[in-house]
């Protein structure tokens, strides 16, 4: 008895002393004393009751009938009791009332009955606020022959445990919601239900910022007593404080109200969450996970609003703002979908600027640029509103107008005569004419892409009819086109099938008299429409991608016939061979021609590529290494028609060019035509400056070729020497071998 109560008081003793002192340390302390004196079966009894006392989980024994037989002071205490004594003898009916009594009955029943043990149930707990969990193990109580007369049931506070899993489970769909990406408002409903899952009878509200000075509710599901509300705040820095001053005047003061910020990492405030809970304050780990949700949703939102400017930005251009073409598809056929359903119309125009890539080549890309930025600002300016404008290639634009009426061309040339006018652009007064293609929808086509397609060959009309005008769709511009389409299946086969020859056409030395060159010429020998002209076909070659092909047989075909005349004996001269614009930015153009000149045996010198000004203009950089590239292979290089194009004088300087041929236009009339007489004249003395040779183009009379002798003209080429002819017919013309040693 002496060594009991001295053990208990020990324990007493040290527990006040030392109240954050471990079950474990006051055991260790008890069996300390416990070896020095040696244990009784009375203190054995004792030192159980104590740590049963001692212990922060429940523990209890009932009988039979669920009445108590004994518990801890833990369930003492939670019953609101303060002896066990007080408890013996009652049941949970006696304490809770059938309701909560009956479900633990059931179990402790099944437990008596059954004699197997249930562990590990997880109840909410009878009393402590509706978050209280408790964790259950009831074992059957059995008397020393093994009989069953009773229950004994342990428990332990899981709240903690049961909310850090709760949340954690939030906490992983707030994540996958992140990745998922989901629109803004979607985002804050999920969040919104999701806390109020996360916790018992907690009701939020999601309110986003409108304007500088006003809150509005951003959820859909929303308590009854903020229905409607919008909130007026002095500052958007502050409106959490003055939603949470506001909820509370709506609220019962017994209630918890708080308002926590969403803001972007940027500091900005996404949305306010309002959180109310009934008569009660929230668990602290309850707390601070929302804290640290409004954390996670403000990168949430980042990401979603950073997901919707990247979408912002695949959908326009970053030079005009304007849409791009993914845009334009889209918007376009929700303006279609409508437009059917209503009856109405829809013009579709196609807009191409006529003189842009000579602007961005001579002015540079910047004020290229800038004339784009003012053409589109032009073009949004116009159309209005209802109007939406797209930016579908370097200097094309789209524009399309929902509810096009009968002035749709009188609309289109005001849009055509607003874009060029006159745009001020780094200092200099630009005007960009444009050409225009109309479709309109139903007449002409009910998708995108069919209209997009009818308006662009309109589009392609007014280029041919002389730019900078309008021209509506026709059907037969269809037919057109498909019978364009047929005509280039028929050159693609006409390749392979060998239709292609070349005509020859002589060039002289005005001074000596000797030939000294030909020009190879392209012909199509059709099965059965005959001899086709090359203006009939190249540019079609040109926009198929056939004029490699063709321009590399031509050239091959040309040098080998040079190749052979002189192995027969003709004094070498000059093969002039045409290139358009096409084959020249082909970057293996050079390699190809050194294969041909390797292949044929050509000597490079003999060879004359021809180009034209507007092929250079395509695109001057590259122009230049090209040539550069060519005349490193020994290759000459003559300017073509020139004259038509746009060359000035410090641009010619900067091409490594042989020879400059004066287009046939200005042959023409002269002498007589004192204009052409005097353009003439100053190309030929242009080119001596510049150490270039000249010949003239198309000259078909005597006197022509007196007045270019006299203003110093090296060559001349023309009907009065002689037309383009087949080979065998050009061989008569050429020089033999002794007049090339006169050369
Ligand atoms: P071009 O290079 O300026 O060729 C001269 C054109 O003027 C030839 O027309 C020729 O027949 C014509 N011509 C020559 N002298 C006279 C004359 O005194 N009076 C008149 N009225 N015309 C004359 P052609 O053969 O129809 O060639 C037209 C154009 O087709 C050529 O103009 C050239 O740009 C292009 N071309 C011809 N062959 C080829 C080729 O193999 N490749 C490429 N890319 N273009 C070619
Ligand atoms: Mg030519
Ligand atoms: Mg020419």
């Amino acid at each position: 008895m002496r060594i009991e109560s001295d053990l208990l008081r020990n324990l007493l003793v040290c527990q006040e002393e030392q109240p954050t002192s471990t079950l474990s340390q006051d055991l260790e302390y008890v069996a300390s004393l416990l070896r020095e004196n040696g244990p009784t079966l009375a203190d054995r009894y004792s030192w159980l009751e104590a740590m049963i006392n001692h212990v922060p989980d429940y523990i209890y024994a009932k009988d039979l009938n669920g009445r108590f037989l004994f518990a801890n002071n833990a369930v003492v205490l939670n019953n609101g009791l303060s002896s066990v004594d007080e408890l013996i003898g009652l049941t949970d009916y006696d304490l809770h009332g059938p309701e909560l009594a009956a479900p633990i009955a059931e179990i402790e029943q099944r437990v008596i009955e059954s004699g197997i043990a249930d562990l590990g149930y997880e109840e909410r707990a009878l009393k402590g606020g509706p978050d209280r969990w408790l964790m259950m193990s009831r074992v059957p109580l059995k008397d020393s022959e093994g009989k069953i007369v009773g229950v004994v049931g342990a428990s332990r506070d899981i709240t903690a445990r049961k909310m850090s899993e709760r949340l954690m489970s939030v906490q992983a769909q707030l994540l996958e919601m992140i990745i998922a990406a989901v629109p803004a408002n979607e985002f804050f409903e999920t969040f919104s239900a999701l806390l109020e899952k996360a916790a018992a009878d907690v009701e939020t509200a999601m309110f986003v910022p409108h304007g500088k000075a006003e809150l509005r509710l951003a959820s859909r599901s929303v308590p009854g007593w903020l229905k409607d509300t919008r909130v007026s705040v002095a500052d958007m820095s502050t409106a959490a404080h003055e939603m949470e001053q506001f909820a509370a005047s709506l609220r019962h003061p017994r209630d918890y109200v708080r308002s926590v910020e969403i803001r972007a990492s940027d500091g900005s405030l996404h949305a306010l969450l309002v959180l109310t809970l009934f008569g009660r304050s929230p668990e602290p780990s309850f707390s601070e996970f929302v804290t640290s949700a409004a954390r996670l949703a403000g990168i949430a939102v980042d990401r979603i609003l950073a997901e919707k400017r990247i979408r912002f930005l695949a959908e326009h251009d970053a030079l005009t703002g304007l849409l791009k073409r993914d845009g334009l598809d889209h918007k376009l056929k929700g303006i279609l979908t409508q437009a059917a359903h209503e009856g109405t119309r829809v013009a579709v125009a196609f807009i191409d600027l006529d003189n842009f890539k000579l602007i961005n080549d001579t002015l540079g890309h910047d004020a290229g640029d800038e004339l784009l930025r003012e053409v589109a600002a032009t073009i949004a300016d116009t159309i209005g509103p209802e109007g939406i404008a797209a930016r579908i290639g370097g200097d094309e634009f789209v524009v399309v107008v929902p509810g096009a009426g009968e002035d749709l061309m009188a609309q289109a040339q005001q849009l055509r005569g607003s874009i060029s006018r006159l745009h001020l652009v780094e200092g200099h007064e630009l005007r960009a004419t444009a050409s225009i293609g109309l479709a309109v929808f139903p007449d002409h086509g009910a998708s995108p892409s069919q209209l997009l397609a009818r308006a662009d060959l309109a589009m392609y009309r007014t280029k041919r009819d002389g730019r900078d005008g309008v021209t509506l769709f026709a059907f037969d511009m269809a037919q057109e086109a498909s019978q364009k389409l047929l005509r280039q299946e028929e050159l693609r086969r006409a390749l392979n099938r060998g239709e292609f020859l070349l005509h020859y056409q002589p060039q002289k030395n005005l001074r000596t008299g000797v030939i000294t060159g030909v020009e190879a010429l392209v012909r199509w020998n059709h099965p059965t429409e005959g001899m086709i002209a090359p203006c009939n076909f190249i540019p079609m070659a040109e926009e198929s991608g056939l004029i490699l092909e063709l321009g590399a047989w031509v050239l091959e075909r040309a040098c080998r016939q040079g190749k052979d005349w002189q192995d027969a004996g003709f004094a070498p001269v000059k093969i002039g061979v045409n290139m358009s614009a096409r084959q020249f930015q082909d970057t293996g153009l050079t390699e190809m021609v050194a294969d041909v000149l390797a292949r044929t045996g050509l000597d490079p010198r003999w060879l004359e590529i021809e180009i034209t000004e507007s092929l250079i203009m395509k695109d001057i950089d590259a122009a230049v290494i090209r040539m550069e590239e060519l005349t490193t292979l020994g290759v000459a290089l003559a300017l073509d028609d020139f004259g038509t194009g746009y060359s000035s004088l410090s641009m010619l300087k900067r091409f490594p060019l042989s020879k400059l041929k004066i287009d046939r236009s200005f042959i023409v009339e002269s002498p007589n035509n004192p204009d052409d007489r005097a353009i003439v004249s100053a190309i030929i003395s242009l080119a001596k400056t510049l150490g270039l040779d000249v010949l003239a183009e198309g000259v078909e009379t005597e006197a022509q070729a007196q007045f270019l002798l006299s203003a110093g003209c090296d060559e001349v080429q023309g009907f009065l020497l002689g037309r383009p002819e087949p080979p065998e017919a050009i061989e008569r013309l050429l020089p033999g071998e002794k007049s090339n040693q006169t050369l």
